[in-house]
């Protein structure tokens, strides 16, 4: 149970996703955060680096520095720290090679 950090007044469930104060109105999520979410991405990350899953990203067109190719899937990759920036990531569709961008 949680309570009101103003009036101290348990917060009443008002659906699945959220809690209010009856005395103030003060509403708080009740919403687990979900601290996977870095995790999650990195092992996105493994996927893409297997076969599976590329069929579902997108291409761009962009030179590859290895073989010339004008094609590459793209994604982007939360790095660990939420202050750093996201970063892109391209492979070549041609030779598979895999850089970052970023920018
Ligand atoms: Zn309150
Ligand atoms: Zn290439």
């Amino acid at each position: 149970m949680k309570f009101c950090p103003k009036c101290e007044v348990r917060l009443k469930k008002s659906n699945n996703t959220s809690a209010i104060c009856p005395k103030c109105g003060y509403s708080e999520s009740t919403a687990k955060k979900n601290k996977k979410e870095t995790k999650e991405e990195l092992s996105k990350f493994n996927i893409i680096e297997g076969d599976e899953g590329k069929e579902t990203l997108s291409t761009i067109k962009i030179d590859c520095e290895k073989c010339g190719n004008n094609e590459a899937v793209w994604w982007m990759l939360q790095t660990r720290s939420a202050d750093e920036p996201t970063t892109q990531f391209y492979r070549c569709t041609k030779c598979r090679h895999t850089w970052r961008n970023y920018a």
